[in-house]
Formats: structure tokens, C-alpha cells, sequence
């Protein structure tokens, strides 16, 4: 399913039944984790991501809000209506008489507490605005050795480059084949199966291995991950000759790329490729084929 109408359907048919009644209902207990599992589910079937994905990616990728700030939002917004309203309306002295609950010695609980509660809950600071939902992803992916292919990215905003934590990204609509589109995010979200991710986790099939030791099942030389499989490894002759394929390609799509390839800096180059709107259907193409070649060999 083309990811724009997978996220068209996300929000025709599936959140409006998570966020049903958040305004009301605010989520003081364990039971959003149950709607979180939904949303999570249908995020990483429509980007082909499996389950040890990171969590903020799914998040960061396509635009949409994580579920729990997104139904506190709501509960916000109907706080500042009810706030704005005449103080002869029910509802109007249904919140003040909850903030009197809330403000007495030892607070009581009522619709008011909730909402101070769940908003003391949130990460990192306690205002639970969009704002600090995106701080919190943005730290994510600052921080975790998965996403250090997404770190430093710049997009189009108020008609300058800037940081952007949460969007549709360009390539999830413009890589057209489906296969080539998941493979591209499953290397960039380091969901794939090459040594540096599988060797992680210790398994019935698979023993855990301390990172320095998940060696290139080709060459034995280095680290087997994203930037060897891609840009180093000189263990299989079908992968150089994708390589060479693949850059000739991708310079001639994309003249301002040269620079950075060949000031040898292999990060900021994938990171470069994938903000690329013209080289990103080849890089795409070249990532689901090195990921081929990879699973042709048993690790
Ligand atoms: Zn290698």
C-alpha cells in the first residue's frame, strides 16, 4: 500500500477510534499502552518495519503524533475552550469545581487532576505540548546508535532549512517500487538484517555478540554494518560491482554529491543521497540490492 494512502486511511478509519473521548477521558492509567500497541502496529506494517524498530521512527518518518500527546492535546483543547466560555455554563463550573478538588491541602481526584497528572508524566519536561512530544522524539533519534543515519537531517520549512522532527518524509512517497522503498527504511531505521543489528539480541538462532566483534560475513575485516555494507566492503564481487554501479549513477543523477563522496566522509555522503530528491529511487534500488546479497550468506 502506497505509504501517503496507508496514512490517509490511519487517519480516516483508525484515529478516530484512539483518540474517542481523550477530552474527557484522560489517560491516568495503563490503559493507553493497549491503544500505543495499535497504533505502533499499523505504523510498522504500512513501512515495513518489524517489531525491535525503533519506536520514535515510526513517528519521525511519517508525521503522525504518538498516540498518548496526541489525545492529551485533545484534553488541552477542551481545558482552553472551556476556559474561554461563560460562567454560567454547566461545564464551566464543572472545571472549576475540578480545579477546586485539585487546589485543596491534599488533592482530590477529579478531571482537572487527571489532566496535571498525565501532563507530569510526559517526557522530557512536564508540559505536554506537541513541542516537547517532538523534543522527546528528536532526543531519540539524537541519541540511539540505530538513527545515526537520520541524525542532522535539514528540511524545507518557512522557506529556509531547518530541523524537522516529524514529516512525511520525501522518500516514502518518491521511491515508487515498494520493495526498494522498504528496504531503504529498514537500513536507514537499522531494522535489517545485517551483522550489526542481528547479533544485537541473542536469539534461538542467534547468539548475542558484542558490537565490535558482528564482523563483515564477507571480508572479516570490519564492523557488518550500513556504511561497511554499502560503501566498503570489497569481500564479494557482486557487491563492488553494485557499488561502482550504484555511484556512478548516483553522481551523474546528483553532480552535488560529489564533494562529499569524495572527501571520503561515508556518513554524511548516505546521509547527503538520502536527501537527495533526484539519487534517492537509486540509493533506494542499491539498498535493497546490497540487503540481497547480504541474505544470500549465512551469517
Ligand atoms: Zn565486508
Amino acid at each position: 500500500m502506497p505509504v501517503k494512502v496507508g496514512l490517509q486511511l490511519y487517519m480516516s478509519r483508525v484515529d478516530p477510534y484512539l483518540t474517542r473521548a481523550a477530552d474527557i477521558s484522560i489517560d491516568i492509567d495503563g490503559n493507553v499502552k493497549e491503544l500505543e500497541a495499535v497504533q505502533h502496529e499499523f505504523l510498522r506494517r504500512l513501512l515495513g518495519l518489524g517489531p525491535r524498530s525503533v519506536n520514535a521512527t515510526l513517528f519521525t518518518e511519517t508525521g503522525i503524533q504518538p498516540i498518548r500527546t496526541r489525545r492529551l492535546d485533545l484534553a488541552l483543547g477542551r481545558a482552553r475552550y472551556t476556559a474561554g466560555i461563560s460562567d454560567e455554563r454547566i461545564l464551566r463550573c464543572a472545571m472549576r469545581d475540578g480545579l477546586d478538588l485539585w487546589l485543596q491541602a491534599t488533592p482530590k481526584p477529579s478531571w482537572a487532576s487527571n489532566i496535571a497528572n498525565a501532563l507530569c508524566a510526559q517526557k522530557p519536561s512536564s508540559y505536554g505540548d506537541q513541542r516537547s512530544s517532538d523534543a522527546a522524539l528528536q532526543a531519540v533519534v539524537d541519541t540511539s546508535v540505530k538513527c545515526r543515519l537520520l541524525r542532522d537531517r535539514l528540511e524545507l520549512g518557512n522557506g529556509t532549512l531547518e530541523q524537522v522532527t516529524r514529516r512525511r518524509r520525501h522518500y516514502l512517497t518518491m521511491v515508487l517500487n515498494p520493495a526498494h522503498r522498504k528496504s531503504l527504511t529498514r537500513l536507514y531505521t537499522s531494522d535489517h538484517a545485517l551483522s550489526i543489528e542481528i547479533q544485537r539480541y541473542g536469539d534461538r538462532n542467534h547468539r548475542e555478540v558484542p558490537r565490535e566483534m558482528r564482523l563483515c560475513r564477507f571480508c572479516q575485516l570490519e564492523v557488518e554494518d550500513e556504511l561497511h555494507a554499502l560503501l566498503r566492503c570489497d569481500g564479494n564481487e557482486e557487491l563492488v560491482d553494485l557499488r561502482m554501479a550504484f555511484v556512478k549513477d548516483v553522481l551523474m543523477l546528483d553532480s552535488s554529491l560529489r564533494d562529499c563522496y569524495q572527501a571520503g566522509d561515508p556518513i554524511q555522503f548516505l546521509q547527503l543521497a538520502l536527501a537527495s530528491r533526484r539519487a534517492v529511487g537509486r540509493l533506494a534500488r542499491f539498498a535493497h540490492e546490497v540487503l540481497a546479497v547480504y541474505a544470500t550468506a549465512p551469517l
